[in-house]
């Protein structure tokens, strides 16, 4: 099972998704927890990781 949380970590680590347009972008999780990185699309700051669960 390891390698399912592998492959989990891979594709959800460092994906994010725009809270207000829901537009999916790729940012570090370090910049995205000090507030660095906007949305490409509406310029909001407030992101969620793409993994809701969990
Ligand atoms: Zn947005």
């Amino acid at each position: 099972m390891a390698k399912i949380a592998e492959a989990e970590a891979r594709t959800f680590r460092n994906i994010f998704v725009c809270r207000k347009c829901k537009h999916k972008m790729r940012a570090s999780s370090l910049k995205v927890a000090q507030g660095k990185v906007t949305c490409r699309n509406c310029k909001a700051t407030v992101l969620r990781p793409l993994r809701k669960r969990g």
